[in-house]
């Protein structure tokens, strides 16, 4: 029998292999997807949240525990577990000497990465790079790795795990880590979760998945079942607006759509419905997807003209062009008159002051519903452009109750042999909101507590058993 089961093969997964196997256990990491699509959402992420005292070598200035923790506190709105939450915090600022020795290589933020360069670690070569570091050292340290291995429920007795099933196959192991991910490509669940809006439409049915589909949360569902204390509400995610032509999985990041700051947003009646220069994007650009998807039809539209072109990231479909504001609402399906009054309406109710995108600047609108506070400049310099977006999950929520040695509770108890980490416990630190790199500090942080806990279980019944 093997000593630690791990179940996922994302980056919380081997963080967590790799720690159990440090210290010594038999490792079997099974991952649901095939080789060529291995790693999860992990291999779409492009950074980690680190907290710093002093500037360290692609980290700039400071930052410290405290400002790292009070970003939390505000976009979570203290929906977060503050002993979990400092664990995170504290470990991300030591994780990347460990990182490096299996083999991943961090570079400065690229310049209109969101202005995180203060804040956030780059990995060199993205996700993709650092899935595949880990697998190589993974190989090297004798963790067994099974691909095509979708785990549909688990054997516990109590609060102990005794086995995984993959169908009829039954794998036993001493402990247990979970790490298989939030419910984000289940889409049945999905519009169980947002359910029918007063229109009677089901806008869950529009939504796209920004990563793997293979984050279905069957072990999110089999725990439930099996009374594991659960964290988190099923309608709370990082829901993101991308561009509606992104496929329905994997898209990954290039699908975002930058520019909203920069310009107005519609919805499919041509009407504005939120100030699109509230803050900086960085802190914003996770609200829109939520408030897409609030929307008649779940889509809404970002109109720029020219003068922003280069000032945000290109995505990756280019936008509608047009040469005049009546045939971009032609080219975009939008009623013209509806679309005419609101940016006429826009244009005249623009304050121009000193435009600077790197501040909050004072260009704002004046006598004008929703209120556009920032960065408000007429839309009058053709070309224009037009993107059609639609909300795009990044994760869920919904994860299960767990404590600092990522134990799973059952009835406020926990497990001495069953163990949690990543999207699948992200919402005891993350109950809603998000703030740029933290998933992979979580799941950094407590897949190797997860590992560490399941080693020490297992070689503990080890030594037990030979006594
Ligand atoms: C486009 C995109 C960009 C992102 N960028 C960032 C970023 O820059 N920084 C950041 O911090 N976060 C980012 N995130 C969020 C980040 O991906 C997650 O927080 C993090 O990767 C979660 O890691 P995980 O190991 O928990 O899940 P995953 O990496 O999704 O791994 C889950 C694994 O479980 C496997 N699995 C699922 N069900 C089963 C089963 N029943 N049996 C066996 N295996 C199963 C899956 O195949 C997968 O391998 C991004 C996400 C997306 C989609």
């Amino acid at each position: 029998m093997v000593d630690v089961l791990v179940i996922g093969g994302g980056n919380a997964a081997l963080c967590a292999a790799l720690m159990a196997r440090e210290a010594g256990a038999s490792v079997l990491l099974l991952e649901s997807a095939p080789r060529e699509w291995r790693g999860g959402n992990s291999m779409h992420v492009r950074n980690l949240r680190c907290m710093h005292d002093a500037p360290q070598d692609v980290l700039q200035d400071a930052y410290t525990e405290e400002e790292f923790w009070q970003d939390l506190l505000k976009v979570t709105g203290g929906a977060t577990d503050e002993k979990l939450a400092r664990l995170v915090i504290r470990a991300s600022s030591s994780c990347r000497d460990w990182m490096r020795k299996h083999g991943v290589h961090f570079q400065p933020s690229l310049a209109g990465t969101l202005h995180l360069s203060r804040t956030n670690a780059f990995f060199m070569g993205g996700g993709k790079a650092l899935v595949n570091a880990y697998y190589r050292s993974a190989q090297a340290l004798g963790v067994q790795v099974r691909y095509n291995a979708t785990v549909d429920a688990l054997e516990m007795d109590g609060g102990r795990f005794v086995a995984a099933r993959i169908g009829p196959e039954r794998i036993e192991a001493k402990a247990c880590v979970l790490a298989a991910g939030g419910f984000e490509s289940n889409r049945e669940w999905l519009r169980e979760a947002w359910g029918q809006n007063e229109r009677g439409e089901w806008p869950a049915d529009n939504f796209l998945i920004r990563g793997t589909r293979f984050n279905r949360g069957v072990l999110l569902k089999a725990m439930t079942a099996a009374g594991a204390d659960i964290i988190g509400d099923p309608s709370q995610s990082h829901c993101v607006a991308i561009d509606a032509r992104a496929p329905l999985y994997d898209g990954g990041i290039v699908t975002r759509v930058d520019c909203v700051s920069l310009g107005v947003m519609l919805n499919r009646d041509a009407q504005r419905f939120y100030d699109e220069g509230e803050d900086f994007w960085p802190k914003r650009y996770a609200i829109w997807g939520r408030l897409v998807a609030l929307q008649p039809g779940q889509i809404g539209y970002c109109i720029i003209d020219s003068k922003p072109v280069g000032r945000f990231m290109p995505p990756v479909f280019p936008g509608v062009k047009a040469h005049s504001l009546p045939e971009l609402a032609r080219e975009l399906g939008l009623p013209q008159q509806a679309f005419m009054e609101t940016l006429d309406s826009f244009n005249a109710a623009c304050r121009v002051g000193s435009f600077d995108h790197t501040v909050l600047d004072d260009c704002h609108t004046e006598g004008l519903s929703p209120a556009k506070t920032h960065w408000a400049r007429p839309i009058d310099t053709p070309p224009y452009y037009g993107y059609a977006l639609r909300p795009g999950i990044t994760f869920t929520y919904l994860g299960l109750k767990t404590d600092e040695h990522a134990a799973v509770h059952f009835g406020g108890a926990p497990s001495d042999n069953l163990f949690v980490a990543g999207e699948m416990m992200a919402g005891n630190v993350l109950g809603k909101g998000y703030t740029a790199g933290v998933g992979m500090s979580i799941g950094t942080a407590f897949g190797r507590i997860a590992g560490t806990s399941a080693a020490r279980a297992a070689l503990k019944e080890g030594a037990h058993a030979a006594a």
